[in-house]
């Protein structure tokens, strides 16, 4: 059986679903393996890299696949190339992409997406939305570095001390705490807030200061956030607002799930900073958690220079790729199945993760909440 790695080819796209070193973990289950020539391009991986690890650089490789590996959805134009009864495996965000989801329910395409991956300790290894925030969340705070034209760390010299910058992080998930661990190794003075309650003794254990609002704390199913109402978004942004004006850099990375990123910073609040502040809002293409930036921009906003994240795990392309080709082999390993002693691709449907992730199967939409939005709501 045939595994393909697509090339991206989405505007700004860098990574790629399969690195060179873990394509033998693919062949060892007894799949052949290949690859669209520049598949790797944008993450510095040469074709003969992959040639080396066993797979086949080929043009054509997405039309005789029985399963496709990318990062970013097919194009229309590559599902209509697919075998019937082939299966993809991508992110897939129903709601953004409605005509690809249409398309590969009308090719009877099988697709998975990674982002529908529950989030249970089986499937740890192949949450890829946890090891992209991770990368991303790295990426912010050394952004933050970057921008900010001071030093992070404190620094006592002969010539004088100078203090550490203060950061404040909103939002404490994976990219969060990640953007926490990263501004605290480098020597900053870190606050943090989440409006989960388990999340103060997460950014304690960092070694950052979690700043206590004495708000209700606003936990949802299975220990996600739940969406504020806008009485308690005012009075979070209120009670925020002292630590936003006091902070060299300032951090955002929250999310509801299904739902567009909460508002937290109002304009104002950042135009109360002081000069040469930096802000960063991971959340930027999804609705934005500070009002007024810009996903894939730096604006001005009062003194403050605002950093708007888009597709913030592209920039670090080589561990985005290999933290993601990893999710990508353990899902492929779950459902590679023995056959006469020999791997053969066979999703198992009453497998929770199988079945929660797949979107499509033959020629229907599966996911509720993606049929609905492709195909509107029962009557
Ligand atoms: P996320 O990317 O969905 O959201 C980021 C953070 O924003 C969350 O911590 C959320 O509580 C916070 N947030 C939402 N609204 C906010 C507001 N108004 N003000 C401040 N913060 C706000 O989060 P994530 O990284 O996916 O993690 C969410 C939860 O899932 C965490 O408890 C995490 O530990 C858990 N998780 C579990 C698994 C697993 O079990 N396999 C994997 C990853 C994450």
């Amino acid at each position: 059986m045939k595994i393909a790695v697509a090339k991206e080819t989405r505007d700004g796209e860098t990574r790629v679903a399969m690195v060179p070193e873990l394509v033998t973990k693919l062949t060892s289950l007894g799949y052949d393996v290949a690859v669209e020539p520049d598949a790797g391009a944008g993450a510095l991986i040469a074709d003969e890299e992959y040639a080396a690890a066993g797979a086949v650089v080929e043009p054509d490789a997405l039309a005789s696949a029985d399963v496709v590996v990318s990062v970013q959805p097919l194009p229309v134009e590559s599902i209509r190339r697919l075998r019937k009864g082939a299966t993809t495996i991508s992110f897939l965000p129903g709601g953004q992409v409605p005509d690809i989801v249409a398309d590969l329910r009308d090719c009877g395409i099988t697709s998975h997406a990674m982002e529908l991956v529950p989030r249970i300790s089986r499937a740890q290894s192949m949450d890829a939305l946890s090891s992209q925030a991770l990368v991303a969340g790295y990426r912010c705070a050394i952004v933050a570095a970057g921008l900010l034209r001071r030093f992070f760390p404190l620094n006592m010299t002969a010539a004088g001390t100078v203090p550490p910058a203060e950061v404040v992080v909103l939002g404490a998930g994976v990219a969060g705490l990640q953007a926490i661990a990263t501004a605290k190794r480098l020597g900053a003075v870190v606050k943090a807030y989440d409006v989960r309650a388990a999340a103060a003794e997460e950014i304690r254990s960092m070694g950052a200061q979690s700043i206590d609002l004495e708000l209700e704390t606003l936990e949802g199913a299975g220990g996600y956030a739940r969406e504020m109402t806008e009485d308690r978004a005012a009075r979070q942004r209120e009670a925020l607002a002292p630590y936003i004006a006091n902070a060299d850099a300032l951090i955002t990375t929250a999310a509801v799930p299904g739902r567009q990123a909460p508002l937290l910073v109002t304009a104002e609040m950042v135009e109360r900073m002081k000069p040469g502040s930096v802000v960063i809002d991971l959340a930027a293409e999804s609705g934005g958690n500070v009002e007024g930036s810009v996903a894939g921009d730096v604006v001005k906003i009062g003194h403050a220079q605002v950093w708007g994240g888009a597709n913030v795990p592209s920039q670090m392309p080589g561990p985005a790729s290999k933290l993601y080709a990893q999710n990508i082999v353990n899902i492929v390993t779950l459902m590679t199945g023995i056959a006469d002693g020999e791997g053969v691709f066979a999703p198992d449907f009453d497998d929770e993760i199988v079945a929660s992730s797949c979107v499509t199967r033959d020629g229907v939409i599966l996911h509720e909440p993606t049929r609905e939005i492709v195909e509107g709501a029962p009557a």
